[in-house]
């Protein structure tokens, strides 16, 4: 039986801890839950919004509507041979401990993805991605419920068609499917060869030399990512925080020269790899459209750690936007409309929004 709410803040919902209100609010711990909630006679004709750890989400008003936040929890293991392991993991399984535990039990594969804030089931949905991983490199499948009807269907990795930061679930799919667990294959082999993602990320490289000697275990690489994570990033359980706000611009090369021509050292990366190759490197010589570094070009245009009112960005990352207690959404969403507004007059290049802007 769900315990089904009405006007209730989301301040503690949300990782900006803007306190909007939903005008019903549901936690589901299990698919029969999900379904009781979406056909409860209440809520009939609201919208529904699915909250994770509301880590990737711009709340700009309070939500007309029914939020259903996600409480299934489970990790099973689906499968698996000597080299290899499939885990069925429930879609409210809190991402960070995941990778934790695949570390502690030396399962490879998502190890970079670590400290990653927010739900399993919101992985694939931007198909998350850091040092050199994306999560698509170990998804197997999920399986989700149907919003208007109810139905499960399995999507396997091509339905879910990844791009960089992104999947279907972002588009097209968008609010229509509640994604219930999701299948991962790990290795049960860690070895780090010399042109893997492990060593092509130089400051990943630093910081295992900085507490480590070679040869590096898979706890090493973990431990190397929290600590560069704690450095470099802000974190959710101490400062309110939406991550990276603006995808990276992708520009076509005639853009690319004239930006060139301002920034002769701008890096500059294919659109849909995580991948951060040298500026002579082959792959970059055949493709019409890249992605520049929007964090980069925020920083040249003086957005690392500026503050107006109780909004601001982080001291060690232009792109990702900081609330101070007394936040309103409007605050939030009048100062990222700033960043995009200064963006446009300095580069002409539009900023679009990485997190969903509701
Ligand atoms: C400090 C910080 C650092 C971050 N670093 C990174 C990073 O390095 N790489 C990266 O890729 N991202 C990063 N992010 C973004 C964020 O962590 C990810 O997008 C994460 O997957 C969000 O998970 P969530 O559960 O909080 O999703 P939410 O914010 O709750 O939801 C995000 C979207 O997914 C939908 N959704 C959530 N759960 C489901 C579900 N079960 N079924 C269907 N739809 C669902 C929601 O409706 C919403 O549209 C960072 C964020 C912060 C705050």
């Amino acid at each position: 039986m769900i315990d089904l709410k009405e006007n209730i803040s989301l301040k503690k919902y949300n990782t900006l801890r803007l306190d909007v209100i939903a005008k019903f609010f549901v936690e589901v711990f299990s698919v029969e839950d999900f379904l009781e909630a979406i056909n409860s006679p209440q809520c009939k004709n609201f919208p529904i919004l699915i909250l994770g750890g509301g880590a990737n989400i711009l709340f700009t008003k309070d939500f007309d509507g029914l939020v259903i936040k996600n409480s299934l929890k489970g990790i099973k293991v689906a499968d698996e041979n000597d080299d290899e392991i499939i885990l069925e993991v429930a879609s409210g399984e809190d991402w960070p401990k995941l990778v934790e535990y695949t570390v502690n039990n030396n399962w490879v594969g998502i190890e970079n993805l670590a400290y990653i804030p927010g739900t399993v089931g919101a992985s694939p949905v931007q198909n998350i991605a850091a040092y050199s991983q994306s999560l698509e490199d170990n998804f197997v499948s999920l399986d989700a419920v149907e919003l208007t009807t109810g139905k499960i269907k399995t999507f396997n990795k091509e339905e879910c068609e990844f791009k960089y930061r992104d999947s279907i679930f972002k588009q097209t799919l968008k609010n229509k499917y509640f994604i219930t667990s999701v299948h991962f294959k790990l290795s049960k082999k860690f070895k780090i060869v010399d042109d893997s993602y492990h060593s092509r990320y130089e400051s990943l490289k630093d910081e295992l030399k900085s507490f480590s000697k070679e040869t590096y275990t898979l706890k090493d690489i973990y431990n190397a990512v929290v600590r560069l994570r704690q450095k470099k990033l802000p974190d959710p359980n101490k400062v309110g925080t939406i991550g990276s706000t603006f995808a990276n611009p992708f520009l076509n090369k005639l853009q690319l020269k004239r930006l060139q021509e301002k920034f002769p050292d701008i890096q500059y990366y294919p659109i849909d790899k995580m991948q951060y190759p040298n500026l002579d490197d082959e792959i970059l010589k055949n493709i019409e459209i890249v992605k520049v570094p929007a964090g980069w070009l925020l920083e040249e245009a003086g957005w690392k750690n500026k503050r107006s009112g109780n909004v601001g960005t982080h001291p060690n990352h232009a792109l990702c936007v900081v609330t101070y207690d007394g936040a309103t959404p409007e605050d939030v969403y009048n100062f990222t409309e700033e960043m995009r507004k200064d963006f446009k007059e300095k580069y002409n290049i539009e900023l679009e929004y990485e997190v969903n802007v509701i």
